[in-house]
């Protein structure tokens, strides 16, 4: 079993338009715009990233808004629900704001004891927040959210499988316990990863296999501390038979990436070396970045890319 493996490190969708994408997690959730470059195999789509100030592993969630992409349809082999934590007692403030603000798919309940509330993004993007009691994160404070309130990070992304057992057995190997059960949803915890540790499996042995679009997650990736620590792991993964992507620079995080049994795509990130790297924690997020060798084409990528709303 492995030891390197810290929980969720972010989690990558895709959505039509990028401006509706930007107000919405920064305007009507109160993340934080972290990074704004571009996807690096397609120069004029934005790659968005969402997080805590500094965009602490755990907490940021990204996108690409492709432009007229049509809608993901829901099923099998995907990642179906992306949940972020917030404190005991938020959901009131939480379902009050955000049906003042026109979110749809508004739906409270419960699951394993914690209340949620469950929502749709623009894309038809499925999301909930869930209440915990975390107290080692912090929510950014730059937006009118108020603090106790605030986002902090994930808390787990519900995956969809027709069946759960091999992709049981790879949270096992990337160091994640079984924990409860409620109907055909298993969770599933690592011990000393970041606050972003868990896991839910949902196995669906009927439902039809997904296909991607917008509101669809692209991939989800889990943290591992630094380089050497993801070299331990893809040899791991490769000695068990899967097909690793070699490691691959994005600049803020090094990243590998393999197709698991169920469908979903996982990648494997370094918190190393993080998005200050580029610029100041307090200017995160407003200048465009682009990867050193794309600079000498600044000028046309701006160009194609739609102006954000803020
Ligand atoms: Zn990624």
């Amino acid at each position: 079993m492995l030891k390197q493996t810290r929980g969720l490190h972010h989690v990558t969708s895709m959505a039509v338009d990028a401006s509706e994408n930007n107000a919405f997690f920064t305007g009507v959730l109160g993340l934080r715009r972290v990074k704004k470059t571009v996807n690096f195999d397609s120069l004029e789509v934005y790659h968005l990233y969402y997080g805590d100030e500094t965009g602490t592993p755990g907490s940021v969630m990204t996108y690409f808004p492709f432009g007229r992409i049509p809608r993901g349809r829901r099923g099998t082999g995907e990642v179906g629900v992306t949940e972020f934590a917030v404190a005991n007692g938020a959901l009131p403030y939480w379902k009050d704001r955000l049906s003042s603000k026109g979110v749809t798919g508004l739906s409270d309940g419960s699951f394993l004891g914690e209340p949620r509330l469950d929502f749709s993004g623009p894309d038809g993007d499925s999301f909930a927040l869930v209440e915990t009691d975390m107290r080692d994160r912090t929510p950014w404070t730059g937006s009118d959210v108020p603090e106790e309130a605030g986002i902090l990070g994930f808390h787990s992304a519900r995956l969809r499988l027709r069946s759960a057992t091999q992709t049981a057995e790879l949270l096992n190997f990337m160091g994640y316990s079984k924990d409860e059960t409620d109907g055909a949803v298993t969770r599933y915890r690592i011990e000393g990863g970041n606050a972003a540790n868990t896991i839910d499996l949902e196995e669906l042995p009927d439902a039809g296999a997904a296909s991607q679009g917008a509101g669809s997650v692209h991939h989800i990736a889990f943290a591992v501390e630094d380089r050497a620590a993801q070299l331990e792991v893809r040899k791991a993964l490769m000695d068990t038979g899967y097909q690793v992507t070699p490691v691959i620079d994005r600049d803020y995080f090094w990243a590998i990436y393999f197709r698991t049994p169920g469908g979903v795509l996982f990648e494997i990130a370094t918190n190393e070396p993080g998005f200050d790297r580029d610029e100041d924690t307090a200017h995160l997020g407003q200048a465009l970045k682009l990867p050193a060798r794309y600079e000498p084409h600044r000028a046309k990528i701006e160009r194609f890319l739609p102006p954000l709303s803020a």
